[in-house]
């Protein structure tokens, strides 16, 4: 069906130039007892709006992710997704000598977002924390944006929203209000958690209850979150101790607010080092 290929086409293999880079550079929130309406949060800002202040940002590390969707299925219950629609996409990659991984691709949050710039009603926006975000009443669904964006990120809701996800008990239950159909959906760090964590005084990529459900979901600790301008977060702690870490489709100048370490080359056997 249309939408299954559509959406799956958001899974476009956009990886496989930034892989040979790799390889050369180398859950619930207890409490919420509503849904929570994205569009609550009407705040616009700028890419400057946030310097120095809270810049929400991931760490993907590659080595530690297993494929096992976790992530994704986190949340498809907590957005009430049904099975066709993506915000989280897991693919099975290879390094240029042949090594298989796994890549996880949210919304990058880009701070140069092309599609912020495309939007012709300015549906999609910058929080003053940096978060890419939608106003689900603006769009027209016309899916400029989906076209712009480089990262495949964004999925267009051709249908009405679903009773509950089926990835819901298991992974969790709906936490936000459902979007009305005919719009483009993406990703938003579970921007819910975050604005309901904070006013509670709870810190986002610590407390559970304030942190991205994929994050909480990653039964390997391969997602790590935080406040990328605190050198206390665990991002930015994590990010220092990295050797290295990249950034999908730096060439672009989008400026991605996730950022991965990269798959750790294997040590070489004798044999393949005498051959
Ligand atoms: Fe926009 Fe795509 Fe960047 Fe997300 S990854 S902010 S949807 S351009
Ligand atoms: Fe990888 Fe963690 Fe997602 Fe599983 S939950 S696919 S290990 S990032």
């Amino acid at each position: 069906m249309q939408a299954d290929s559509e959406n799956k086409a958001g899974e476009k293999n956009i990886t496989r130039r930034d892989l040979l880079k790799v390889g050369a550079a180398l859950l619930g929130a207890a409490g919420l007892t509503q849904f929570v309406g994205l569009n609550d949060v009407r705040v616009r800002g700028s890419e400057t709006d946030h310097e120095g202040g809270r810049k929400w940002g991931m760490l993907i590390d590659i080595n530690k992710c297993i494929g096992c969707n976790y992530c994704t299925y986190a949340c498809q219950a907590v957005n009430n997704l049904a099975d066709d629609m993506l915000y989280n996409v897991v693919t099975a990659e290879e390094t240029q000598s042949g090594e298989e991984f796994f890549l996880s691709r949210p919304c990058m949050q880009c701070a140069e977002a092309p599609c912020v710039h495309v939007c012709p009603v300015q549906a999609t926006y910058y929080r003053p924390d940096g978060i890419v975000a939608m106003d689900y009443d603006r769009c027209i669904g016309c899916r400029y944006c989906q076209v712009a964006c480089p990262y495949g990120a964004r999925v267009f809701n051709w249908k009405d929203p679903i009773e509950l996800s089926p990835k819901s008990p298991d992974f969790g239950m709906q936490e936000v209000e459902n979007r009305p159909r005919g719009v483009v959906e993406k990703c938003h760090f579970c921007s819910h958690r975050i604005d309901r964590g904070l006013e509670h005084g709870l810190t986002p990529g610590v407390d559970h209850d304030a942190t991205p459900a994929c994050v909480v979901a990653c039964p390997t600790g391969a997602r790590v979150f935080g406040d990328l301008n605190d050198s206390e977060s665990p991002i930015a702690i994590a990010r220092a101790e990295a050797t290295v870490t990249l950034r999908l489709r730096e060439e672009l100048s989008t400026e991605p607010r996730v950022y991965y370490i990269p798959p750790t080359p294997k040590p070489e056997t004798d044999q393949e080092a005498g051959s």
